[in-house]
């Protein structure tokens, strides 16, 4: 199971450290639940909600704002996404996130595009399309399915 893996790397790569984990809402709320259930090291979670996307199209611009409750300064942080795509948004909430001086910044994302940015954490890579479920949307629906699925146009 490619989450089980991810999990296993993340507990390699950060044994005996505690590290902040930042789900970027709304879309990797699923798999960031999922994810700190497997994590054995110990874990700060804080959210953030940036967004580039209207239906099923980048608006090319990234909006949203930090308000993190936790403290990240010094400290390893994770940024979990659902889908990586040209790397906008997780490259602009990283640059937002480097301000708070943290002692590093990774990227887990469940899936990204073959060929363009590949997140540190890498799950599933896809090719074309649009995908919904497992807390991806298409305009604010679909998020509760259990798997993903790719819109057909
Ligand atoms: P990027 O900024 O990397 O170009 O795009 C990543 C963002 O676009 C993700 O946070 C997600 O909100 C949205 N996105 C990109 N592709 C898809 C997709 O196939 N389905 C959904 N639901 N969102 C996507």
């Amino acid at each position: 199971m490619k989450l089980v893996e991810l999990s296993s790397a993340i507990n390699r790569d950060y044994a005996g450290r505690e590290v902040v984990i930042i789900c970027n809402l709304k879309g990797a709320f699923m798999v960031t639940a999922d994810l700190v259930r497997l994590l054995k090291i110990p874990v700060r979670i804080d959210f953030v909600s940036f967004n580039s996307y209207k239906g099923t199209e980048s608006t090319g611009r990234v909006t949203g704002s930090l308000d993190l409750t936790e403290d990240i300064a010094g400290k390893p942080v994770i940024l979990v996404e659902d889908i990586v795509d040209t790397g906008l948004t997780v490259t602009t909430v990283s640059q937002e996130l480097a301000k708070l001086n943290p002692s590093e910044i990774k990227i887990f994302s469940l899936l990204y595009r073959e060929g363009k940015y590949e997140p540190d954490y890498a799950g599933f890579a896809i090719k074309d399309g649009f995908v919904c479920g497992y807390g991806l949307d298409l305009d604010g629906s679909y998020r509760e399915l259990r798997d993903v699925w790719r819109i057909e146009p």
